[in-house]
């Protein structure tokens, strides 16, 4: 079993990524990993391409989800969701209540943003695919097409940035309760790069100690996004609390630096998960 390699936490055009569903399985199988999963921003539309095409190529497919939340605080936290039911009517009502959240702030910044830029909606929409969870990078990829900016991570920390005149927040649940969400879903939840940040506030302790009395099964530790010495305090909270370890590349295609595979997560933390999941959803294997 040493040598295997999963990368737990991509994303395809269904959300904020470049690439198709099938396409991120191509990408997995050309990276050398043996397991991968797709978690999409609030939707699951991509499993079913990427599994089958990961399935043919020889690839095991992990069926997930990257939910939006948001503390009272307002701190965005990322919540990986593995093996739910994806028609859970509490969890689907949740996430739609965000995507359709997302689309209307989308729209507000891109109005705000076109008082100084010649940015508007139609320029926006060319950059989302069919359905797709609409996001910041999308409309980092209509400035880079009207040469406001570079790329996406120059629009991130010039005009999309939290601390921007144009940024607008939306609405996200609670990660509390998308941890007992996730779980009345029979699926996984674990803490996407927890300690990330350079992508603005993390939250304390006391939000940690909540979400793992509400259920959390695992910490996503080896991530780009997490510091040094974060990790480190992740590992020693994950042993204290017996929490599955994770680590994963977050990849986007061509969206952001973030390579297939950077970061791996074990056998044997991929077996627990596996072990906890309820809903009847399964890792797909070829
Ligand atoms: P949003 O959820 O719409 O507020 O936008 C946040 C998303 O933008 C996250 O899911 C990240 O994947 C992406 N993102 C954050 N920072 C960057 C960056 N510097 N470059 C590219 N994408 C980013
Ligand atoms: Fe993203
Ligand atoms: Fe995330
Ligand atoms: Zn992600």
């Amino acid at each position: 079993m040493v040598g295997v390699k999963i990368d737990l936490h991509t994303h395809s055009a269904d959300s904020d990524g470049t690439e198709s569903p099938a396409d991120v399985a191509r990408a997995a199988r050309a990276a050398g990993l043996d397991v991968f999963a797709l978690t999409d921003h609030d939707t699951t539309s991509g499993w079913k391409d990427a599994g089958d095409t990961a399935v043919a190529l020889g690839v095991s497919f992990v069926p997930g989800m990257e939910i939006s939340c948001t503390t009272e605080d307002g701190i965005s936290v990322h919540l990986l969701s593995y093996l739910h039911d994806p028609a859970d009517p509490q969890l689907l009502a949740e996430v739609e209540s965000s995507r359709s959240s997302r689309l209307t702030r989308a729209e507000r910044m891109v109005e705000l943003l076109s008082e100084d830029y010649p940015i508007d909606w139609d320029v926006v929409r060319e950059h989302v695919h069919e359905g797709a969870t609409v996001g910041r990078p999308h409309i980092a990829d209509a400035l880079v097409s009207v040469g406001v900016v570079e790329s996406r991570s120059a629009a991130f920390a010039s005009v999309l940035s939290t601390r921007s005149r144009y940024y607008v927040p939306h609405y996200a649940p609670d990660p509390v309760h998308a941890v007992r969400l996730v779980r009345s879903a029979g699926g996984v939840p674990v803490f996407a790069h927890p300690l990330a940040a350079a992508r603005g506030r993390v939250v304390g302790p006391e939000v940690f100690e909540a979400m793992i009395d509400a259920g959390l099964a695992g910490l996503e530790v080896a991530h780009r996004d997490n510091p040094d010495d974060a990790r480190a305090l992740l590992s020693r909270m994950a042993s204290e609390h017996d929490l599955v370890v994770t680590g994963s590349s977050d990849y986007h295609g061509a969206g952001k630096p973030n390579r297939l595979g950077e970061n791996l997560t074990s056998v044997q933390s991929l077996v627990r998960i596996e072990e906890q999941a309820t809903s009847g959803v399964r890792v797909r294997h070829p």
